[in-house]
């Protein structure tokens, strides 16, 4: 090359001319009074031009009324700080810009280079610049630095209510000039965040979701990805959208005054389903939204879906906590009753040992008797707590042998004498025949022993009924008292470990007796079920098979 040549094709300046028009890069030439006088395709098409003969009929000046040419924030950058006007004034200079078509509806991120060509005088004459398109690495790049600060954002605090109103915060201008947060609630969903470019628009949304109630049953919209966890995506809002959505004329007329042109709807979807949803909305921009920024919402949405997660973990925890503290000192002030007792027993017991005269043997055992009951009620408790650890951790094994329930209920019912006789509540047991089956007899007993305890013990002072039957090849057992009731509210979570319904000042107990009892029932195949009218009658049912 560089030999003039005779061949039209490898004429040196016919192939400079192929290459230019061949390549990719917008190549543009302009002179000292701002007129094209050389464009290739690549220009034509990178500035929107049908082609490089219509872009060389137009000067510079031409460009700026079909294109706004912004920075990074988004603000008009001044015709003078162009890399071209720079290169006129002599200057080689070059500058990623951010080309909004004044229609609103075209959107890229140039690289402009711009080298002046001088003539011997020093005057430049022309202009060359040279452009790509850097819209995908732009956005891609802004996407990563978007989520980056959100991710900062999300994990600064474990209160989600404050993290999200933050996130939202963070998504105008960047993805948005209106962001709402809505959470999910029983009866559909409550605006948590609004956030505005303008921060005067915030109250005028908030105003618009009281006034005109989004139907919770729309078809589309928060309501809709609420229920189905799908996004949508609406890259243009037309008017009759406007129409549709609209509750009144007066709504329709806000709704339009508000120039909204794309939207798009994300759910925040953690382990536990659907927490809420993130709305975006571009207006005053006239930014149109497509799949790069729906992808980069859902990715924000994944990320404080995670955060949300890790809050209400974060919460668990804490309950958890403290549901084990309050356990520990409820556990600490039952064990010290008998241990008191038993203190005030021994004491007596060593008073009267060193009086000269030794008490009469009747009050000797009565004080040694009532020394064993205590030294029983701590065997009782600190049963309960090991057979906490044996269950969760798996160690609770079953010993099944032959027995006849009826026979053993007989022995619990028994051994309650005395608490029954104390509390003037009797038990009537009805047992008409053997009901044989393998069972572990000794957490069997645990179980009878349990539920007539609680009988005698919540059953103010009146008649209880024991029943051993046979049904349906199950065995059942019912255990019936008239006492003060467990609420609807309570039923289900007494079962629960630690879990009381009464209060620790006016009936002593762990809240573990029941859950070990469903534990053992559990374990051997059967069911504990509760029914009860508060201050009526409660009735425990087991089945086993
Ligand atoms: P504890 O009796 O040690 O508190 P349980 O696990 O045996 O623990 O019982 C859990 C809760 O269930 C009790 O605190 C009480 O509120 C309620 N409860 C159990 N049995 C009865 C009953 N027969 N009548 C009324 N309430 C009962």
């Amino acid at each position: 090359m560089g030999q003039p040549s005779d061949d039209p094709l490898t004429d040196e300046r016919h192939l400079r001319e192929v290459v230019v028009s061949a390549i990719n890069e917008g190549v543009v030439a302009i002179d000292a009074s701002g007129r094209f006088v050389f464009a290739n395709e690549a220009a034509a098409r990178l500035l929107g031009f049908a082609d490089a003969r219509a872009l060389t009929a137009l000067a510079r000046g031409d460009i700026f009324g079909r294109w706004q040419v912004l920075d990074e924030s988004g603000a008009p950058i001044p015709v003078d700080e162009l890399p071209a006007s720079q290169a006129l004034r002599g200057a080689a200079a070059e500058r990623e810009l951010h080309l909004r078509s004044r229609s609103g509806l075209d959107d890229r991120w140039l690289h402009f280079a711009a080298t002046p060509v001088a003539r011997d005088d020093g005057h430049v004459a022309l202009i060359a610049c040279v452009f790509h398109d850097v819209t995908e690495a732009r956005r891609l790049a802004d996407g990563q630095r978007f989520l980056a600060e959100a991710s900062t954002v999300l994990g600064s605090s474990l209160d989600y209510a404050t993290t999200l109103r933050a996130v939202a915060q963070l998504a105008v201008p960047r993805l948005a000039d209106w962001c709402a947060v809505d959470m999910k609630t029983e009866d559909g969903f409550s605006r948590l965040a609004v956030a505005h470019v303008d921060p005067k628009k915030v109250e005028l949304a908030l105003e618009i979701e009281r006034r005109w109630p989004t139907p919770r049953s729309s078809p589309s919209g928060v309501p809709h990805v609420l229920a189905t966890g799908k996004p949508e995506l609406y890259a243009e809002i037309p008017d009759e959208m406007l129409v549709a959505g609209s509750i009144d004329a007066e709504h329709l007329a806000v709704a339009r005054a508000l120039g909204l042109r794309s939207a798009m709807l994300v759910p925040i979807l953690g382990a536990r389903g659907t927490f809420g949803a993130i709305t975006f909305v571009s207006a005053e921009s006239g930014r149109r939204y497509g799949a790069a920024d729906l992808s980069l919402a859902s990715e924000l949405a994944a990320r404080a879906a995670l955060a949300i997660d890790n809050a209400l973990l974060y919460g668990d925890a804490q309950a958890a906590v403290r549901l084990r503290d309050d356990f520990l000192s409820i556990a600490g002030h039952e064990l010290r009753t008998p241990l008191t007792a038993l203190q005030l027993q021994l004491q007596g017991l060593v008073r009267n040992a060193k009086k000269p005269v030794l008490p009469a043997a009747a009050d000797l055992v009565d004080r040694l008797e009532k020394a064993c009951g205590h030294v029983g009620r701590l065997e009782r408790l600190i049963s309960e707590l090991l057979d906490v650890g044996r269950i969760t951790t798996g160690r609770m094994a079953m010993h099944a042998e032959e027995m006849d329930l009826a026979a053993l209920a007989r022995e619990v019912v028994e051994r309650f004498g005395d608490d029954s006789a104390r509390a003037h509540a009797p038990i009537t047991l009805a047992a008409p025949a053997p009901v044989f089956g393998r069972w572990d007899r000794l957490r069997v007993d645990q179980v009878l022993t349990n539920l007539v305890g609680n009988a005698i013990k919540y059953g103010a002072g009146k008649p209880i009924d024991v029943e051993i039957a046979r049904h349906d090849g199950r065995a059942v057992v019912r255990v019936r008292d008239r006492g003060i009731g467990i609420g609807a509210a309570d039923q289900e979570r007494i079962f629960g470990r630690f879990e009381r319904a009464v209060s620790e000042r006016h009936f002593g107990g762990l809240g573990l007796g029941l859950w070990i009892v469903r534990q053992i029932v559990e374990a051997h195949g059967g069911s504990i079920t509760v029914r009860s009218a508060p201050g009526e009658e409660t009735l425990f049912t087991v089945e086993l098979p």
